[in-house]
């Protein structure tokens, strides 16, 4: 699975970075970094709860 992120719609409040912060970080001027776009079955659960805890819909995952 991979991850999608529609910068547009992101209002850098970090909550994504708090559920999966292997794969979202904030960096120092408040812009959302993907740092791992493949996430491994480990990982899966981490980020649909990232995805889940986005208020904007800004992240989704595609195979
Ligand atoms: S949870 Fe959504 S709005 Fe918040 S930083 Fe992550 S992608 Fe952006």
């Amino acid at each position: 699975m991979k991850i999608k992120v529609d910068f547009d719609a992101c209002e850098s409040n970090a909550l994504c970075e708090a559920m999966a912060p292997a794969h979202f970080q904030l960096d120092d001027d408040d812009y959302l970094q993907i740092l791992d776009e493949q996430v491994s079955p480990e990982e899966l659960d981490n980020v649909r709860r990232a995805v889940a805890a986005c208020p904007r819909a800004a992240i989704s995952l595609e195979e």
